[in-house]
């Protein structure tokens, strides 16, 4: 069996996270290294490596964390605005091969991003 991602672990409740949003489809929890003030990963219970790794069967699970992130915005207070982030491949720097969604707020973001 493939070896577990840390947001599987997470999930699984086998290393503890700052969890601040959870139901049957997704979890939501603090990022261990804040880029912003706010800071929370987004991430599908169900495992699907990267975006390029997604089927068509996906497109509700994906919807749906939109849908979290609405919620996770109202009940955090970020009345300012947010970005959204996922990084996809090398080159973006993705580092978790477990899709996930950076939710950051708390402060102005640049245009382009870095
Ligand atoms: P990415 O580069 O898009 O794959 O982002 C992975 C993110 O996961 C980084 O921002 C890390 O700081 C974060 N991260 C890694 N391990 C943990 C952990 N155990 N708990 C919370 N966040 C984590």
């Amino acid at each position: 069996m493939a070896e577990k991602t840390v947001f599987q672990r997470i999930i699984d409740r086998e290393i503890p996270a700052e969890i601040v949003y959870e139901d049957a489809e997704c979890i939501a929890f603090k990022d261990i290294r804040p880029q912003a003030p706010f800071h929370v990963l987004v991430v599908p219970k169900r495992v699907i490596p990267t975006l390029n790794d997604l089927s068509d069967a996906d497109a509700q699970t994906i919807g749906h964390l939109f849908v979290a992130m609405r919620t996770i915005a109202a009940e955090q207070g970020l009345t300012g605005g947010y970005r959204v982030v996922v990084n996809c491949g090398p080159d973006a720097g993705q580092e978790v091969m477990h899709v996930h969604f950076h939710m950051v707020a708390g402060r102005k973001f640049g245009w382009p991003p870095g």
